[in-house]
């Protein structure tokens, strides 16, 4: 969703609030595409503070389905929004590339409420997804997920450094 700051830029001393709804089914990014499986709308009020000056407050809240990182299964991971932020309405684009303000989410006279829940995501991101902490994964040999039973695979991969020193080994007796 779109917001129009326009209006309120020309209300010093008001206070604009609006319940915007997120319209995005997934995030993507480098790390892929990942659904969003609960979003409730964003909360988003701006008080105009004068000099055009824009008090941007935002709360709300978006669950992700990452795959955990040992078994693969899809762990629900809330993302709780809360940002604030001051925008000086005054400075040109030009200005906040100078200054490296990183607020993507201000064109012009517009907020893109898409890409500010997108940024807290991307911030937010863990680094590490369990689906518990003592996740058993998944067995290499089969793809069983181990946390659901056992297997019977023979799960003793050979270590590929005891084949380079077997490999040495056989063409010494050659010679
Ligand atoms: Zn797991
Ligand atoms: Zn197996």
């Amino acid at each position: 969703m779109l917001i129009d700051l326009s209006e309120i830029l020309s209300l010093e001393g008001k206070t604009q609030v609006v319940e915007a709804p997120v319209s995005m089914d997934s995030f993507q990014s480098k790390l892929g595409t990942f659904p969003i499986v609960e979003k409730k709308p964003v909360s988003i009020r701006i008080t105009n503070s004068g000099k055009k000056v824009l008090k941007l407050e935002a709360d709300g809240a978006v669950t992700v389905a990452i795959p955990c990182d040992k078994c693969l299964k899809d762990v629900p991971t809330t993302f709780t929004i809360h940002l604030e932020e001051e925008l000086d309405m005054k400075a040109s684009k030009e200005d906040r590339i100078k200054d490296l303000d990183e607020i993507n989410y201000v064109t012009g006279c517009s907020l893109d409420v898409e890409q500010l829940v997108h940024n807290e995501i991307l911030i937010h991101w863990p680094l590490r997804v369990l689906c518990k902490e003592n996740c058993r994964g998944i067995c290499p040999v089969c793809g069983m997920n181990l946390n659901e039973g056992s297997c019977d695979c023979d799960q003793s991969v050979p270590d590929p450094r005891m084949a380079v020193i077997s490999d040495i080994f056989s063409k010494f007796k050659e010679v």
